[in-house]
């Protein structure tokens, strides 16, 4: 066997990854050195030391001219394992230096279809929601692969708010009518079906502004409410240490990646701001969801907010479960619109 098999010859230090577990297994693994790559002194780990990972990160890819972005764009964007783009694009060269995933740097490519069709769960079973069945859909695949799981628990008496637009001649809502409407009036929406309230509450008070669209100078009245109980809750925000779970072997690794992503698609729809021209069937298959949630013994779901970068939104089933011990008030002074 020749002695210089898997050796790179690059040495890497921690500055050039942003991941957190890469930047620890360098600083654990490493020698003093200089970085062939940012050209640091520091510790310094041979690519070889991630050699197998990094091929196994090219073969969750295949070359696509239909996709927006190149392998380098797609890995940083979804994982965000370097330090900087440019780093990126030194390492993976070198790793394309001796292994040919069927694409180059500059191709554009998309997930592997072992990937893929699987991550399409979500897409099959809302075209069956909307199209075929309404209530007895197929989960069998969501139930053999844990996608849908109790993750978190918020602990009884945490604050958590909501808002409503004041109406004009009041100086702010009474608690009682900051809750749910009630069933009779409850209309349909992301994630309550016509006729049964749940109860939409934000982490943070500026989170609730952005979900009720306040405009400007509107009145705000902002309910806290108070947690009655612990809850269990299904997070749709499913993060997991891409590099670490890569040591439980490339198919569990791989379930990991489709869980994450089929869960991202099912988030995206759950957090898509209702527009004037949404039809009620567009909500059916986060309804569905909501209520595969609530079988599997949830007492809510959380996911982060779409009109808050660092929002964070959640549903509870059981409007008791929360309780509005005060409500504020807040005015807009300041209105940020972008347009694309
Ligand atoms: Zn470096």
């Amino acid at each position: 066997m020749d002695f210089f098999q898997g050796r790179c010859d690059m040495l890497i230090c921690k500055e050039c990854f942003k991941d957190e577990e890469l930047r620890k297994e360098v600083q654990n693994e490493g020698v003093e050195g200089v970085c062939d790559v940012c050209g640091k002194n520091g510790l310094v780990v041979d690519l070889s030391h991630f050699i197998d990972f990094f091929k196994d990160v090219l073969r969750l890819y295949k070359k696509c001219d239909e996709s927006q972005s190149t392998v380098l764009q797609t890995i940083q964007n979804t994982w965000g394992l370097f330090g900087k783009v440019e780093y990126g694009e030194i390492i993976l060269k070198e790793v394309m230096n001796g292994f040919d995933p069927g694409y180059s740097l500059s191709d554009k490519v998309a997930y592997e279809d072992f990937l893929q069709n699987r991550i399409d769960i979500w897409e099959r079973t809302k075209q069956q929601l909307k199209e075929q069945y309404r209530f007895f859909v197929n989960h069998d695949e969501f139930d053999r692969n844990n996608y849908i799981e109790i993750a978190v628990t918020i602990t009884k008496g945490t604050n958590l708010y909501r808002a409503r637009v004041t109406e004009s001649g009041m100086s702010k809502f009474p608690s009682n009518k900051m809750g749910c409407p009630p069933k009779d009036k409850t209309k349909a929406g992301r994630a309550n079906p016509v006729g049964i309230p749940y109860l939409y509450l934000c982490r943070d008070i500026n989170t609730t502004l952005y979900e009720v669209r306040a405009g400007f100078l509107d009145k705000v009245s902002v309910g806290r409410f108070k947690i009655q109980r612990d809850l269990n809750l299904v997070d749709f925000d499913f993060d997991f240490p891409f590099y670490t779970s890569y040591d439980e072997g490339f198919d569990r690794w791989c379930d990991l990646i489709v869980k994450f992503e089929v869960l991202k698609e099912i988030r995206k729809d759950l957090s898509k701001p209702l527009t004037r021209y949404d039809t009620e069937i567009e909500y059916v298959p986060t309804q569905w969801i909501c209520e595969y949630c609530k079988i599997i013994g949830a007492d809510g779901i959380s996911f982060a907010s779409s009109l808050d970068n660092n929002g964070l939104n959640y549903v509870i089933f059981n409007p008791s479960d929360a309780k509005c011990t005060k409500v504020l008030c807040r005015t807009v002074e300041e209105v940020c619109i972008k347009a694309r």
